[in-house]
């Protein structure tokens, strides 16, 4: 259906208004390359409320906000729309109540840069250009091969020679011209916009092409639905419609926020949100340009010559006027710019898969790292509403990521020739022998809160093979003590009727559960004279909210790793 809602582009430096045109990416009047795309919003507004719920769940439901006129596109394959999950496991770690992850990964080619690439060529296809350019740290020569592919545009696509092969390949694979450049991200982008300007294609030029930036708003009315439906009490005709307290994304060049941030103002413009998020903008240390100009308080950010980080996808050392603009975003509106390291990334991306069942790639955990940080820096507050992106998922994982030992190996004894007839079990049941269940420490979790139970079961399970069980109550921890005697208790504190205190006084004054090592994990803290009853009885003190924390989990490995050793199980 085409259209009715006219665009038009103004001039963010002279502020005159053309008709939008793709192929002319220049102010015709003071030359600026800054073009901000403008909507009838009153009409969008009116359309919105009244039809906006009937349509399919795909960016191209908010067609009155894009630079296409016909919507849904010949090219369309399910870019945007993707699933708003609620955490389950890293929530309760953080202690966060409203903790959301916006799944990128699910899209055509797994990553948010397929909004990116479905909308600009749409409008291309529209504008009926046939061939184009593209610089790029792998996702969006990967989303815009896909997408150029069916839409039958010729593809150049510039690549950092520090883009791993694999996403090369994955590049090659739709038919684009893939071009390696020796250099740095920034270096190569420069090669590329040369390669355009003197052919005359097009050039996704970041920020500054309206395509680009009008794909990345889809986010935020996306996140704003999606919110409104989680609440007890929606529907469409109630307003407002909720926005989150804060939007978390790991950034690059910060294309992303600030699509999204041009997402949240046209919502608050037609009157259908009531307030602007926060953002959190995170950069690896290695490449942290905005976070070092926000430190010191500059609208302006000093270009990193030499990006020092494993995690390609975010060496955008010249963010340029982007950062500017979100600078002035986040002055505005509140939020942050913070860096995480690369290790912190690649702890992030074991959490999140262990914790959520998420595989993502380095450049999203720098997300999930940030988030981590921000929580324990209390700058994210408890009962906040947290959106953070995944971006992308990991494809394949890097084996550095993993390190060795991350996979059992089961041989088959060969056949001889009268092997025939032994039974084909036996051979099984000796290969497995290895895996059995009976030779793994034993471990016994005592919490009355069930999901703190889950969320101790899941920790155990991401970190080894134990044999897991579980008390709801005292009670039932002194039975099942006296009859399993594991190797392990994690015995909570704070239950009603049996205490945690009177547990650990029972089993130290039976011979057969005295020796059982004890951790003790708590929610409050404890006064004087509790550390001192704990500590006359041998028992290590954990507090819940440091479930993230190394220490917890080395606590863990330690005293299992001195009972395997002592009991010499496995
Ligand atoms: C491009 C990309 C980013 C960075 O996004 P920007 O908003 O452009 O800075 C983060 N994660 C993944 C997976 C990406 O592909
Ligand atoms: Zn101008």
């Amino acid at each position: 259906m085409p259209t009715a809602v006219k665009i038009t582009a103004r001039c963010l430096d002279c502020g005159a208004s053309v008709p939008f045109d793709p192929a002319q990416p220049r102010c015709p009047k003071c030359g600026s390359e800054w073009l901000q795309a403008e909507y009838d919003y009153d009409l969008a507004r009116t359309i919105w409320l009244a039809h906006l719920h009937e349509r399919p769940f795909s960016l191209w439901r908010y067609h009155e906000l894009l630079p296409i006129r016909e919507a849904p596109p010949t090219i369309a394959m399910g870019a945007g729309g993707t699933p708003l999950l609620r955490s389950i496991h890293l929530a309760p770690m953080l202690k966060l109540s409203n903790l959301f992850i916006k799944d990128e990964r699910q899209n055509p080619t797994s990553s948010f840069k397929d909004r990116q690439a479905a909308v600009t060529i749409a409008t291309l296809k529209e504008a009926g250009l046939t061939e184009m350019v593209v610089a790029s740290t792998g996702n969006v020569a990967i989303a815009y091969s896909a997408f150029a592919a069916r839409a039958g545009i010729k593809l150049w696509a510039f690549l950092t020679s520090l883009v791993p092969q694999e996403k090369m390949r994955e590049v090659a694979i739709y038919g684009t011209r893939l071009v390696k450049v020796t250099a740095t991200y920034d270096e190569t982008k420069k090669v590329a916009a040369e390669f355009a300007r003197q052919r005359g294609l097009y050039i996704d030029r970041g920020s500054r092409s309206i395509p680009t930036v009008e794909s990345m708003k889809t986010l935020a009315f996306e996140i704003v639905e999606q919110l409104t439906q989680f609440a007890p009490d929606a529907r469409y005709g109630r307003l407002p419609w909720r926005v989150p307290d804060w939007y978390i994304q790991a950034v690059s060049g910060g294309l992303g926020p600030l699509g999204v941030a041009k997402g949240f103002r046209e919502l608050y413009h037609m009157g259908l949100i009531d307030r602007m998020p926060k953002l959190g903008i995170i950069q690896a240390a290695g490449c942290d340009p905005m976070v070092r100009a926000w430190e010191q308080g500059k609208a302006v950010a000093d270009p990193l010559p030499r990006p020092s980080t494993h995690i390609t996808t975010l060496a955008t050392g010249n963010p340029g006027r982007t950062y500017t603009f979100l600078y002035e975003y986040v002055r505005e509106h509140g939020g942050v710019f913070a860096r995480v390291t690369d290790e912190e990334a690649f702890r992030a991306m074991h959490m999140l898969a262990k914790m959520e069942g998420l595989s993502v790639e380095p450049a999203t955990a720098v997300a999930f790292a940030g988030l981590i940080q921000l929580v324990r820096e209390g700058v994210i507050q408890p009962h906040e509403v947290v959106v953070v992106n995944a971006t992308g998922h990991t494809m394949p994982i890097e084996s550095h990521i993993l390190g060795d030992r991350w996979a059992r190996h089961v041989v088959l004894a060969q056949r001889g020739e009268g092997a025939a007839a032994e039974a084909p079990q036996e051979g099984l049941v000796a290969a497995l022998s290895n895996l059995a269940a009976e030779r793994y420490p034993r471990v016994l979790i005592v919490e009355d809160h069930e999901p703190a139970r889950v969320l101790l079961r899941r920790i155990l399970q991401s970190l080894g093979d134990y044999t897991i069980l579980e008390a709801k109550d005292g009670y039932e921890a002194l039975e099942i003590a006296q009859r399993e005697v594991p190797d392990l208790i994690i015995l909570d504190l704070m239950m009603p009727g049996l205490d945690g205190f009177a547990v650990l006084d029972s089993l130290k004054a039976h011979p057969n559960t005295a020796h059982i090592p004890v951790i003790v994990v708590t929610a409050k803290s404890l006064n004087a004279r509790e550390q001192q009853r704990l500590l006359s009885q041998q028992a290590k003190l954990m507090y819940k909210g440091e479930f993230l924390s190394d220490e917890f989990l080395n606590e863990i490995r330690s005293v299992l790793a001195q009972i395997r050793n002592g009991t010499g199980r496995e």
